[in-house]
């Protein structure tokens, strides 16, 4: 038989199909393979009779890698698409299915020992064959005739190891060896979330979904309203007709208590993938979903590439999210791909969220999407009230400082009544920039074009890029002053603030600082949600999904910082942000208060926000969108030049740049928009950036997309990389 195998070369340029002969090995696995003069591990793509190459050349396969089928055919088929949809390399596609430490045999199943009583049947024939003085033995037999097979680590802490082997030589006490899962958060401790009643909004929207198994829908349900309820019930119903689901969140910081809630209810029917978790731990979940003992998979968006057969439904929170578009290779759209995955199980496809991505309301006001509204909060409890501080006239009025007046106010009152208040900054770290006052230098990155940043804990410069550290600067190197002045204010900042202002109160971070270490999202939520602080400082990491019963107060420091990027979607991601922070306020039987901080306080996207408005946003943002030609009236691309070599990149760009101009002449009234020009971030990780952006009509799409591709595939120089992005979130 010839099988093609994809090779699994990183960094190679080379994704072609290579044939190889051997005997009832299957499509997806993962096999040895002899390649140029060495071993390589390689995928099983397909299998045939015949094969063009020569049969002096052709070699043999040399075994299978697992004794199971890592990747199968759904998933396989799942990647033709991606491949063509996103221009995307085989084995870039295929290493998203499976973890990443199964290549090169990195991560081994965890054995442990156990031992148990070789004869259970009369305790005290037992310790009679013992001398009486050998207490430890005695004590060893009677524990495990009451508690059964244990761990013998546990066996030998307790009664030294000796016990257990001469116990073990006398035949008493049998040992043999088991495979032992590694857990994630096998310490969460599960919350009172006994089973809801649903409430009638909630029950209309289960029927609903429910009364189409292959229906797509888009839940539109403002923040507080009982999503999760929602997709709890419709996960149960699924897995009880004995199929399986993928539920994703935007974030690993949002697992832990997604998490809580499905095993509460699923037990360990859930499974757990992200890439915060442990190799081990990784690997055994990922193993538990393909060997079908969790039916259930929870994570961030590589979730969607779970290992499960038999998909009933896969549910999407926070649909708007822009971490579900991958901005860096493989990349593709994870909602698209979702859709996909869905038809090809005839799964239901449900998205949900406070703020749905423009393009999913207008799909679904086009009918693409069956849309179903929870207008209301649980038990009608009001929105919070969002009170707007104009800052500029607070700077007039003289106070200079972080915290308006009436913050500062709100703040006292919240603690004072024993509540909790959580305050949200869009960055992270002590300040954004070193800057000289003098000359206006500004500290930079080697090899990134962008400023570091100030961190206090360590005094150190760090590259939010590529995470190199610096020195801190005591003089600046351009001019010599030695009064550096730090640029904006961060969170460490304001946890200070806080501390001199109110001394007493506990405050805890959350910002990519201070979540580095596994499982530290959990444990400052966890931390917070026991009121072991009063106040949460964070940054876009806790403004979405959390639900903390004491919180009263939101403060939001920077309204509009994210209003001034310049690109087509700031407005839609501000207000996705402060519906979302506001949103955490005021979730149980107290009014909830926000007030927002802005320099522009009567934009329509604040105001509209504040009223939790979604649907005039919605009008006003869309109809702007459609007289500019923006998508989803148009569809957006970026075909991005990377390499060390500036040169190359350039003439890399100048010449595809020129079939894209020939293209443009043959399709001129679908082109809306094409230029060149270098990424707003000139260089990163070493390398230069450029950039094609090309907007086009929605008619011919993928005809154009296909020739784009083939003009990149024909790239001649071998330091450049060329990737093309669709409707890209980030523009940087
Ligand atoms: P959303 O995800 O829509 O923002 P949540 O699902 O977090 O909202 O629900 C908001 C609050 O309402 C939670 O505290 C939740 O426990 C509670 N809740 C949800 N459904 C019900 C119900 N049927 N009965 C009582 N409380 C509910
Ligand atoms: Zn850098």
């Amino acid at each position: 038989m010839i099988y093609s195998v994809i090779v699994d070369i990183s960094a190679s340029e080379i994704d072609r199909i290579f044939d190889y002969k051997g005997e009832n090995y299957q499509v997806g696995e993962r096999v040895l393979v002899d390649f140029g003069n060495r071993k390589t591990e390689g995928y099983i793509v397909a299998q045939k009779d015949k094969t063009d190459c020569p049969p002096e050349k052709l070699k043999e396969i040399i075994r299978s890698l697992d004794d199971f089928v890592a990747i199968s055919p759904e998933l396989l088929n799942l990647g033709e698409f991606m491949r063509r949809e996103y221009h995307l390399k085989w084995v870039d596609v295929l290493r998203l299915f499976i973890p990443a430490e199964m290549r090169g045999n990195r991560v081994k199943t965890l054995i442990k020992k156990q031992a148990c009583l070789s004869n259970v049947s009369n305790l005290d024939e037992v310790l009679s064959s013992l001398k009486p003085n050998a207490t430890r033995q005695r004590d060893l037999v009677s524990f495990l005739y009451k508690n059964g097979a244990t761990f013998c680590v546990k066996l030998n802490e307790a009664y030294g190891s000796s016990a257990l082997k001469s116990l073990v030589s006398k035949g008493i006490v049998t040992v043999n060896s088991m495979t032992v899962r590694r857990t994630p958060y096998s310490n969460l401790i599960p919350s009172d979330s006994e089973k809801k009643i649903l409430l009638n909004e909630q029950q209309k929207a289960v029927d609903k979904v429910l009364a189409d198994r292959s229906g797509k829908f888009l839940l539109h349900g403002v923040t507080g309203s009982g999503k999760t309820e929602v997709y709890l019930t419709v996960i149960e119903r699924i897995v009880a007709e004995g199929k399986t689901c993928i539920m994703l969140v935007p974030e690993i910081a949002l697992t832990p208590n997604m998490l809580k809630q499905l095993r509460n209810r699923f037990g360990d029917k859930v499974a757990l993938l992200h890439s915060g978790l442990s190799i081990g731990e990784r690997y055994d979940e990922w193993l538990r979903l393909k060997n079908e003992e969790a039916q259930i998979a929870i994570g961030a968006r590589s979730a969607i590439f779970a290992p499960l057969s038999n998909v009933g439904a896969i549910i999407i929170d926070e649909e708007h999210d822009s971490s579900y578009i991958s901005d860096f290779n493989p990349r593709y759209n994870t909602i698209d791909v979702a859709n996909h995955r869905a038809e090809q199980n005839g799964a239901l496809l449900l998205l949900g969220s406070a703020t749905p991505s423009l393009g999913s309301y207008y799909a679904a006001i086009k009918g693409e999407l069956t849309l179903i509204e929870m207008p209301e909060r649980i038990n009608k409890r009001p929105l919070p009230t969002v009170e707007i501080v104009d800052m500029t006239e607070e700077t007039r009025s003289g106070n200079k400082g972080v915290f308006s007046e009436l913050l500062k106010q709100r703040l006292a009152e919240t603690l004072n009544k024993g509540n909790q208040a959580m305050l949200f900054l869009n960055r992270r770290g002590f300040s954004s920039f070193l800057m000289c006052p003098k000359c206006g230098y500004v500290a930079k990155c080697q090899d990134c074009d962008v400023s570091l940043t100030v961190h206090r804990e360590d005094n150190m410069l760090k590259c939010h890029y590529c995470g190199k550290k610096y020195y801190m600067l005591s003089k600046c190197p351009s001019c010599g002053y030695d009064n550096f002045r730090q640029g904006k204010i961060g969170t460490q900042q304001v946890v200070d603030l806080l501390k001199t202002m109110f001394p007493s109160v506990k405050v805890l971070r959350m910002d990519a600082d201070t979540t580095q270490t596994k499982e530290s999202h959990g444990k400052i939520l966890e931390a917070f949600q026991k009121g072991e602080a009063q106040i949460l400082v964070g940054t876009q990491m806790i403004a979405k999904g959390h639900d903390f019963p004491k919180v009263t107060l939101v403060g939001v420091l920077d309204g509009d910082q994210s209003l001034h990027h310049s690109d087509y979607l700031a407005t839609e991601r501000t207000f996705e942000l402060i519906t979302q922070v506001a949103g955490r306020s005021g979730r149980d039987a107290e009014t909830g208060t926000v007030v927002l901080q802005t320099y522009t306080p009567t934009h329509y996207c604040l105001q509209l926000a504040s009223k939790q408005d979604y649907k005039s946003f919605y009008k006003r943002e869309i109809s702007l969108r459609e007289a500019g030609g923006f998508p989803p009236f148009s569809e957006i691309l970026r075909v991005l030049y990377l390499g060390e070599n500036e040169k190359d990149c350039i003439d890399e760009l100048t010449s595809q740049y020129a079939e894209f101009t020939n293209l443009k002449a043959e399709y001129s009234t679908e082109f809306l928009y094409m230029d060149k020009m270098r990424c707003p971030l000139k260089r990163a990780e070493k390398k230069f950036r450029f950039q094609v952006l090309i907007k086009l009509t929605k008619r011919s799409v993928n005809d154009i997309l296909q020739n784009i591709y083939s003009i990149c595939d024909n790239k001649k120089r071998n330091g450049v990389q060329v990737f093309v992005e669709r409707n890209p979130q980030n523009l940087s």
